[in-house]
């Protein structure tokens, strides 16, 4: 009797959770506003203040957190960056440097994913902040999305410019499936709660992205915009973007801020990110 009433619900289960069967993953939520997750996509090793404006006194923690961010919305799912790619979690940082920088992985992005009961087939749409080593070290995986893309971060990414080391972890996306080419501030879901900011200077289609939120209230989370706290609070600009576009494109998101009643997320920013709630905790 035991055993049989056993038997019934081991079968009722497995008609009534086939999602959550099927992937073996926590069920995936279904809120009914839009949520934000903060996803921790590895660490940069850095001790080079001087390439963004600043002494090593006045950027204090030299390192730069290096999340990804998935927003939830009731008509689909959006990954912002990939972070570092999930190849190096373990590695000891001097096999992995960047240049003069290194790479610190204690988790898979597939992984932090999988915490909040998501597969990257279930990712409906991918952006990129924009295309250097740090934000797309696993974006293959999402090729199957469609791909939310700038022109001229696109050109910049397969053209003769592009980063040999990093090319070949975002190599998928050039013939990808599903690209749309979008330009100017692009409303993802047609309702104003999730838009990305066209932000170019960085790089050339650099991009940042908003977040309305009913509890939190409205986020810009700024891409690689900023990277240190002190580069916004004491107004510093990296030496090298001086020139471009970078100022032109932190006068509008100021001004954004302030008209949307909105605060800024700094990814790299370690002091930022160690007061975040991370996944898979959320922010709605
Ligand atoms: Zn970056």
């Amino acid at each position: 009797m035991f055993h049989r009433i056993g038997l019934a619900l081991i079968l009722l289960a497995g008609l009534v959770l086939p999602a959550a069967a099927q992937t073996g993953l926590p069920a995936l939520p279904h809120p009914a506003g839009v949520r934000l997750y903060v996803l921790d996509c590895g660490t940069i090793i850095s001790n080079l203040p001087e390439n963004f404006g600043l002494t090593k006194d006045e950027a204090g923690n030299t390192n730069f957190s290096d999340p990804c961010f998935l927003v939830m919305h009731p008509k689909g799912i959006l990954l912002f960056d990939t972070g570092l790619p999930d190849s190096h979690v373990g590695r000891p940082i001097y096999e992995d440097m960047m240049g003069r920088e290194g790479i610190l992985k204690f988790t898979t992005l597939t992984g932090e994913l999988a915490n909040i009961g998501v597969t990257p087939a279930m990712i409906t749409w991918l952006a990129i902040s924009h295309s250097h080593w740090d934000h797309v070290g696993n974006a293959d995986a999402f090729a199957g999305s469609t791909w939310l893309a700038r022109k001229a971060e696109y050109d910049f990414m397969f053209g003769p410019s592009a980063n040999k080391q990093a090319l070949p972890n975002y190599s998928a996306l050039e013939h990808a499936p599903h690209i749309r080419f979008i330009d100017g501030d692009y409303d993802v879901f047609d309702d104003g709660s999730v838009v990305l900011l066209s932000t170019p200077g960085h790089s050339p289609g650099h991009q940042s992205l908003y977040v309305k939120l009913a509890h939190t209230g409205g986020v810009v989370i700024s891409g690689d915009l900023y990277h240190y706290s002190a580069e916004r609070r004491l107004g510093r600009v990296p030496p090298r973007e001086q020139g471009g576009l970078t100022p032109a494109s932190r006068r509008k998101v100021e001004d954004f801020l302030k008209a949307n009643h909105a605060q800024l997320w700094i990814g790299h920013a370690i002091d930022w990110y160690a007061t975040a709630i991370k996944a898979p905790g959320w922010y709605d």
